[in-house]
């Protein structure tokens, strides 16, 4: 691979960095379960993703978040 090609891959990945929002306010999270027979059980969610920036949340944190 030429250094070229190997800056311009570089360039990309930043590219992609800076396409998530900067100040997400994880607004809208999607529940994650970790069984095929869990799903749609809301005491069974192991975890929430932001649907925007696709950061992680564990459910306590999710429910900080909505008390705070
Ligand atoms: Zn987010």
């Amino acid at each position: 691979m030429s250094i070229l090609s190997r800056l311009s891959r570089k360039a990309a990945e930043q590219a992609q960095v800076a396409e998530l929002p900067r100040d997400c306010g994880h607004w809208e999270l999607a529940p994650r379960w970790d069984a095929a027979p869990d799903i749609g059980v809301p005491n069974l969610v192991v975890s929430y993703a932001s649907t925007s920036c696709r950061s992680i949340f564990l459910p306590e944190e999710v429910k900080a978040m909505r008390d705070s």
